[in-house]
């Protein structure tokens, strides 16, 4: 029996573990986003799991596990098995800006498999709509003459919309005092409520309260206007020049997953995003696909590198540290 199973073993050693992705995936994968549901980055992974799940033929789940800028949720990814049922959605802020802000307990390039590049976003400055300025040079005399710091809204230390804040920090030489939420899904809730003052948040979250009237667009921080909503100016157009930032996103799982099941992944995500359908409602959302020759786990572990590179130096600079 011993031997058997000895046998067994190393035939799926040296099949290079075919026998697990052959049948996979055999149930329900759960994606983790690490931020609140109703918030951009659920948006996102809930319109790929749904069509996901088409090819990959079973239920594609989405947990959401919130807190300290995502670095929870990645952590629960990190911890999970090697298996291929647990998917990590992430983005520029928990795949990278994490790194430099805190004590992660996990490394974010050798702990984790890249899977696939996701669609990314411009930023946008909102404010709340009582704040009596419409145009962005308004907008920031008005925050320069605030007697107490403006407040923005962020999904947390690391998040996007806190390292787009600093960002416009830098451009501005405004000071803000960020507060934060667990995801810009209720930043979003407390700026239509009057509660604080801005976000500089991803397009796709807040153009739904633009377009109905609820809070008051400034710019988005795209070199080009978004497309389904080009009556915002960018910010060159609008006075913050050389403000550009654009929040893209992918999949990760746990270090370790057999690289056939990665390239399962990989595929089912890709034929989601060739989808017109799926397309048409990025679109809506104001974000943009990734380049098609970025759409292999090496390209995305390539670019996630280069990006720890090019913004550790900012957020260190920055002095943002949460232990
Ligand atoms: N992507 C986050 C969310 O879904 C927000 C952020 O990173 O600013 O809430």
């Amino acid at each position: 029996m011993r031997r058997m199973i000895l046998a067994g073993m190393a035939a799926l050693l040296l099949s290079g573990g075919h026998a697990l992705a052959d049948n996979f995936p055999s149930h329900s994968i759960t994606i983790v986003v690490p931020f609140s549901a109703g918030g951009p980055s659920d948006a996102l992974a809930r319109i790929m799991a749904e069509r996901m799940q088409r090819t990959l033929g079973q239920t594609l789940l989405i947990e959401n596990v919130t807190g300290a800028g995502g670095s929870l949720g990645v952590g629960r990814v990190v911890r999970a098995a090697p298996d291929g049922y647990t998917i990590g959605f992430g983005h520029l802020g928990t795949h990278v800006a994490n790194g430099a802000i805190y004590k992660l307990g996990y490394d974010l390039v050798t702990d984790l498999e890249p899977v696939v590049m996701l669609p990314s976003n411009p930023m946008i400055i909102v404010s709340r709509n009582t704040v009596p300025a419409k145009t962005l040079p308004e907008l920031l005399a008005w925050l320069k003459a605030k007697p107490t710091p403006p407040t923005a809204g962020t999904a947390g230390a690391g998040s996007g919309s806190h390292i787009a804040g600093l960002y416009f920090e830098n451009v501005s030489g405004i000071k803000l005092q960020y507060v934060p939420y667990r995801g810009t899904a209720p930043a979003l809730t407390d700026l239509v409520a009057g509660q604080i003052d801005i976000i500089v948040d991803q397009t796709s979250n807040s153009i739904g309260q633009v377009r109905a009237g609820t809070i008051r667009a400034y710019a988005v921080t795209a070199e080009k206007r978004v497309e389904t909503a080009s009556d915002i100016p960018t910010t060159d157009e609008a006075g913050l020049s050389g403000f550009h930032m654009t929040l893209w996103s992918g999949f990760w799982v746990p270090k370790g997953t057999p690289k056939d099941i990665v390239a399962k992944l990989n595929g089912a995500a890709v034929e989601a995003m060739a989808d017109p359908a799926v397309q048409q409602k990025f679109r809506d959302l104001g974000l943009d696909m990734p380049p098609k020759d970025q759409l292999t786990p090496e390209a995305l572990g390539t670019w996630q590198k280069a990006e720890i590179a090019k913004w550790w130096p900012m957020i260190k600079a920055a002095n943002v540290r949460v232990e």
